[in-house]
């Protein structure tokens, strides 16, 4: 129950600072769009089983659903142009606040899980969200950038499994005694 709580924390804790990273969009302020009417049911799904297969391989179902929650609060800046803030809901997709995001949430929890284990869970959510949203044809690029360019950046089709193989190897590498001890028994 305590690591449930745990996870639970941790997810709000990545939804808020998506959402407050979300605000540097004003420095490249764009209308803000009725957010409700074109996200689809596929959009979140696809994002949610995105990360929980990077969480899965953490063999720990809690960690999973982490990851699940995880990969769906990266969309969080669609809360602020939702409320009218005028900028570009996907401003969170970028280096800044992967890096970010990666540190902060493993510096928070990490005398609760350990640095690592938390850093790993947040990078490779991240990875998970950014590969499904290149599948997701609505998606026209990503400031990956940003703030230092709001210049939007295509990736390639292959980078999909590209990100999501590589979200896997740091769940897989951060928990790797779960898998060792599943290989002793
Ligand atoms: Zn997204």
């Amino acid at each position: 129950m305590e690591r449930l709580q745990l996870a639970v924390i941790a997810s709000i804790v990545y939804a808020v600072l998506s959402v407050t990273y979300s605000f540097v969009g004003l420095l490249s302020p764009q209308p803000p769009v009725n957010v409700v009417g074109y996200i689809t049911a596929e959009e979140i799904l696809g994002h949610a089983l995105f990360g929980f297969a990077v969480g899965i391989f953490s063999f720990d179902l809690v960690i999973a659903l982490q990851a699940t929650a995880f990969a769906l609060a990266v969309d969080g800046g669609h809360l602020l142009t939702q409320l009218g803030v005028p900028v570009n809901p996907g401003v969170s997709h970028s280096l800044t606040f992967m890096i970010l995001s990666t540190l902060l949430l493993g510096y928070v929890f990490r005398n609760k899980i350990s640095f690592r284990k938390m850093a790993a869970i947040a990078m490779a959510a991240f990875l998970s969200h950014m590969a499904f949203d290149i599948i997701d044809g609505g998606f026209n690029g990503f400031q990956l950038f940003n703030p230092f360019t709001f210049a939007s950046i295509m990736l390639p089709v292959w980078s999909v499994a590209a990100l999501e193989l590589l979200g896997i190897a740091f769940v897989a590498f951060a928990f790797k005694e779960n898998i060792l001890s599943l290989v002793r028994r």
